[in-house]
C-alpha cells in the first residue's frame, strides 16, 4: 500500500495539491482526508522524503476502510483505485460513481492528472453505424502475455475484433442481430497515465494465477486518443514510477516502489529508501 502513495507523492502536482490539502482545504469527510491528515500528521510534508510507520499507517487504513485490514494479500491496484475515487470524492464533493460518467462537467484536477475516458466502440458490419459507450477509468489495465512489452500490450488493448456466429450484437438500426467490430478507444489521456498490467489470471471461478511473465517496457512512450471525442491530443508519457510485486505467490505479496525525482530513481521499499 506504502508503494502506490510513495509512486503518487513522485508527482509534483499530486504532492503540491496534497500539500495544500494538508493546510486545510477540503473538509474531512472520506476516507481519503482522514488517510491524508493521518500521513501529515506523522510528519511526512516536513520533509523532502518523509517516513511513515508501516504498522502505524496499515493500522489506521484498516480503520478507514476494513477492507485493507488484513495484512497480507492486499492487491496494489484496488488499493489505488480506492485512493483515487476517495480522493476525487473529497475534491469533487459528490460521491465518484463511474457509472454516472458526465463527459460535459467540468473534471477536477484529480481527473485530470489521472482519469481516462476509454470507449467501448461497436461498428455494425451492415449498415455501419457507430455506438460509442464512454467510461471513465483510473488506470489503463492491460492483459498480459509471454513475450511482450507494453507497445505490444496497448495495441492489443486498442484492436479491433469482429463478434459474428453467436456473438453477433443487436444493431438498433437495422433492428436485427448483426455482426460487429468492436473495440476500446481512448477518448482522454490524463496528465499522468497509470498502466496497470493485469497480472492476476482467473483459472476458474475460484483460483487465481500470477502471470510472471517478463514485460518490456520504453522509458517514454506515446499513447494516442483514437476517437474523435473533445480531448484529440495524443501525448508522449516519460516513465516515473513503477510498482512492483517481487513474490511469486499470490497471499503473501510484498510491493516496492521504483519512483524517479529529478534524474535520480529511488527505490522506496517500506521506510528503506536508496538510490538505484
Ligand atoms: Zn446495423
Amino acid at each position: 500500500m506504502l508503494s502506490v502513495l510513495q509512486c503518487l507523492f513522485g508527482i509534483d502536482e499530486f504532492r503540491r495539491q496534497m500539500m495544500a490539502y494538508s493546510n486545510g482545504k477540503y473538509n474531512t469527510n472520506t476516507g481519503f482526508a482522514a488517510i491524508v491528515e493521518q500521513i501529515s500528521s506523522m510528519g511526512f510534508f516536513s520533509r523532502k522524503f518523509g517516513v511513515v510507520s508501516v504498522k502505524k499507517f496499515f493500522n489506521f487504513v484498516a480503520q478507514v476502510n476494513p477492507t485493507f485490514g488484513r495484512q497480507e494479500g492486499i492487491d496494489a491496484h484496488e488499493f489505488l483505485q480506492w485512493i483515487l475515487i476517495e480522493l476525487q470524492s473529497t475534491v469533487s464533493g459528490v460521491r465518484y460513481d463511474k457509472a454516472k460518467y458526465d463527459p460535459k462537467a467540468q473534471p477536477t484536477w484529480v481527473q485530470n492528472l489521472f482519469e481516462i475516458i476509454v470507449g467501448n466502440s461497436f461498428r455494425c458490419l451492415c449498415c455501419e453505424s457507430v455506438t460509442m459507450l464512454p467510461e471513465s477509468a483510473w488506470t489503463l489495465s492491460l492483459d498480459v502475455d509471454a513475450n511482450t512489452s507494453l507497445p505490444e500490450l496497448y495495441r492489443y488493448f486498442i484492436r479491433t475484433e469482429t463478434l459474428k456466429l453467436n456473438e453477433k450484437k443487436y444493431c438498433d438500426k437495422c433492428k436485427t442481430f448483426q455482426e460487429i467490430d468492436r473495440s476500446n478507444k481512448l477518448m482522454k489521456l490524463p496528465r499522468n497515465l497509470i498502466v496497470h498490467m493485469k497480472r492476476l489470471f482467473p483459472i476458474d471461478k475460484i483460483n487465481i494465477k500470477k502471470l510472471d511473465y517478463k514485460i518490456l517496457f520504453p522509458l517514454e512512450m506515446r499513447f494516442g486518443v483514437q476517437s474523435g471525442g473533445p480531448f484529440p491530443e495524443d501525448r508522449l508519457y516519460d516513465l516515473k514510477g513503477v510498482v512492483v510485486h517481487n513474490t511469486p505467490g499470490l497471499k503473501i505479496g510484498h510491493y516496492y516502489a521504483l519512483v524517479k525525482y529529478g534524474d535520480i530513481w529511488l527505490k522506496f521499499d517500506d521506510t528503506a529508501i536508496s538510490v538505484i
